[in-house]
């Protein structure tokens, strides 16, 4: 089996055995996706949005897949839905995506509310001023910073400065032990690492544009031998 299907199967046994972890059959979706099951990739998003339907970036991959497959109609009430939920939390990156493929449909944009209104919900009457970009954060307007970067390199630095003190906690305390746990991950292995860095990205939301986390993989070349002449 090649590694792809190694990991749809491993995660479709995740999303078997923990059947409502809406994380488990996004990222499934996503692989299928790369593996151009796309209609297998549509259930495993329909499933992620029955059970996490403020999910904005789902919306996007679900209409995404759908256009694939011709279903236009499909796409465009996933897209009109999904654009107007990402909206309403500020998720600008999914949104204007979604906004690009409604375009490219021909189709008009919903009409939303200016922005005015989503950055005063975190200041006013019980507001921390803290706005968490988890996208689907359920704290609001009672969501609060961390004290310090939890990890210390570039993605706990962004966890820091974009993620509150209890989406961290329900990553570390519940999430990451699950995933290291159902998915037998390795975290000796740079596979491991990086499928556990993977899913916490996909916990918080974080596009793949992180930064990378350190420079140790960049190891001098083999040198010294000047290349033969033939
Ligand atoms: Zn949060």
């Amino acid at each position: 089996m090649s590694a792809l299907k190694d990991r749809i199967a491993q995660f479709r046994k995740m999303s078997t055995d923990d059947p409502d972890n809406e994380l488990g059959h996004f990222r499934l979706g996503q692989l299928l996706m790369e593996d151009g099951q796309i209609d297998e990739a549509v259930a495993s998003f329909r499933r992620t949005l029955e059970l996490e339907p403020n999910f904005s970036k789902v919306y996007q991959l679900l209409g995404e897949a759908l256009i694939h497959l011709d279903r236009t109609a499909e796409a465009t009430e996933t897209l009109t839905k999904g654009y107007t939920v990402a909206h309403g939390r500020g998720d600008k990156m999914p949104r204007d995506e979604m906004g690009k493929l409604l375009v490219k449909l021909g189709q008009p944009l919903p009409q939303v509310e200016t922005a005015a209104a989503e950055e005063e919900d975190t200041i006013g009457p019980g507001g921390t001023g803290f706005k968490c970009k988890r996208p689907v954060c359920p704290y609001g307007k009672r969501a609060r910073g961390l004290m310090n970067p939890p990890i210390p390199d570039a993605i706990g630095k962004r966890i820091f400065d974009e993620i509150c003190a209890d989406c961290w906690n329900d990553w570390f305390k519940n999430q990451s032990i699950k995933v290291i746990n159902e998915l037998r991950l390795d975290l000796s292995t740079d596979f491991g690492q990086g499928e556990y860095d993977k899913y916490m990205r996909d916990f918080f939301g974080f596009e793949e544009a992180t930064p990378a986390t350190a420079t140790t993989s960049l190891n001098v070349t083999e040198g010294g031998t000047p290349p033969a002449q033939g």
